[in-house]
């Protein structure tokens, strides 16, 4: 069975006024292939400015697609009309980062998750409302229906998101940052119910994130985005345990073990500022920040994304240099479990 998300080779470039009579352009996903099966989380963690939030919403359409191919279900998708996507707006969803943005305020919690059912022509729609409120945990339903957004907490608004996406009972659900304007605990408690929905109802996730931690929690493989490009990936036990990337280990280094936040967006992660994505320095864009850079090479062509065991991927000359001799350590074919736990 083929993949239910592909995309190949996907750029989402802006142009962007620079003065008067001139524009530049941004870069902001720069020919990233991934693939998502059923059922399967890939997350996509990066710095802010990665590339990573324009990466999900080109996922679902919701970015235009400069260049590339997007296909869902083995059906590409990139440039069919908005008007012929019925199909695939009903089966694939998303939760956003702010929970007090994406719901509207002036409707009560009934109204907002029978839209999606009014939009596709839905019967059932109270039954279906309720189901979902219980499925992420709401109750008594019949009173949280009948609630305004204001009247709930973060965490809760955060759960009528999730709600809202999942009532059209998709296979893909896009979760964008989807814990991180809530409170520490609400924040543990969205984690774990996200993974039962997985777990039982076989919804794909592709989980954008700047919080490693979490990653590790959620994910069967995840991708390191540097400046619109996937720099490493592969599943969490070798990506986190063993980053080959220069850039994925100083994200790492630059998690405090004692932080029990593992937040990167709060501070400098890796030293020094990320380029513009409208002015990406030659060769590997990370050679103004890397302390393995080799002058002459690293500065000069850039390196390709390739596959140095099975399924794991990274795009660094420092690999490639090596990699005919035979990479070190054992390589794992299986998805790598889970972990039990996480630590917000
Ligand atoms: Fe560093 Fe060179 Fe590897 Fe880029 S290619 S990450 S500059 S060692």
């Amino acid at each position: 069975m083929g993949a239910l998300l592909t995309l190949d080779q996907v750029k989402v470039h802006f142009a962007v006024r620079k003065m008067l009579f001139s524009t530049q352009t941004v870069r902001a996903v720069d020919g990233v292939s991934l693939s998502l099966d059923a059922g399967e989380t890939l997350s996509v963690v990066g710095e802010s400015g990665s590339g990573k939030t324009t990466l999900g919403r080109a996922s679902l359409r919701l970015a235009p697609i400069t260049e590339g191919h997007l296909a869902f279900d083995g059906q590409d998708i990139t440039s069919v009309r908005e008007g012929k996507l019925n199909w695939f707006r009903r089966r694939a969803q998303a939760v956003f980062q702010d929970p007090y943005s994406s719901i509207d305020p002036f409707m009560n919690i009934q109204q907002i998750l029978e839209e999606p059912l009014q939009i596709h022509n839905i019967g059932d729609r109270t039954d279906r409302v309720h189901q979902a409120l219980e499925d992420v945990r709401l109750s008594p339903a019949g009173e949280i229906a009948l609630k305004y957004p204001h009247m709930l907490s973060g965490g809760q608004r955060q759960r009528v998101g999730i709600a809202r996406a999942l009532i059209l009972q998709p296979e893909y659900i896009l979760a964008d940052e989807p814990v991180s304007m809530i409170d520490a605990s609400s924040r543990t408690e969205i984690l774990y119910l996200m993974r039962d929905l997985q777990d039982r109802m076989g919804i794909a996730f592709l989980y954008i994130t700047h919080d490693i931690a979490t990653a590790r929690y959620f994910s069967d493989r995840i991708a390191v985005m540097y400046l619109g490009r996937v720099v490493e990936q592969g599943i969490p036990g070798e990506v986190l345990d063993d980053p080959l990337h220069p850039y994925t280990q100083a994200l790492i280094e630059a998690v405090p073990e004692a932080d029990p936040t593992n937040r990167l967006r709060d501070r400098p992660a890796v030293p020094g500022e990320p380029p513009s994505p409208a002015n990406s320095p030659a060769g590997c864009h990370f050679h103004p920040r890397c302390p393995q850079f080799m002058a002459g090479q690293c500065d000069v062509v850039d390196p390709m994304l390739v596959e140095v065991r099975p399924g794991r991927f990274v795009a660094c000359h420092l690999y490639e240099a090596t990699k005919d001799a035979g990479p070190e350590g054992s390589y794992v074919e299986t998805k790598a479990e889970k972990s039990d736990d996480v630590q917000t």
